[in-house]
């Protein structure tokens, strides 16, 4: 899939992070009160300004952590509804260019991570 850098996927995100993901984006310096926010349930996510993930540059329509980014943002747009289980997200304009094995394998992907941030959230 190509991505049309579009920014549609950072917008008013509800990422959620692993404490994988908050650990390696602390590595490159930014501070968890900068993009980790937590939910009432103890779920991780990341932060939004200005109606963009802190992480988007509106100017470039670019990712600035692209290479360190949340393992879910690198499994966008395959998601997992409350409802459907594994979909391909209706907002991402080349969404529907992925096939039916990219969607199963990254599927597989999408719900171990869900696992793990399930107990993640649990402990805290
Ligand atoms: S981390 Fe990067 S790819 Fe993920 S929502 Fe933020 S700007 Fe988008």
């Amino acid at each position: 899939m190509h991505c049309l850098r579009c920014g549609a996927c950072c917008k008013e995100t509800e990422m959620l992070l692993s404490a994988e993901d908050i650990e390696r984006l602390e590595g490159k310096s930014y501070s968890k009160k900068f993009f980790v926010r937590f939910d009432r349930a103890g779920y991780a996510k990341l932060r939004n300004r200005l109606g963009y993930c802190v992480f988007y540059d509106v100017k470039k329509q670019r990712c600035k952590v692209y290479r360190e980014r949340p393992l879910g943002c690198r499994l966008y747009p395959i998601i997992c509804d409350d409802i459907k289980g594994i979909i391909v997200d209706k907002i991402c304009p080349a969404g529907a260019n992925l096939n039916e094995n990219k969607i199963k394998r990254k599927g597989k992907k999408v719900i171990k991570l869900l696992e793990k941030i399930d107990s993640e959230a649990k402990l805290r």
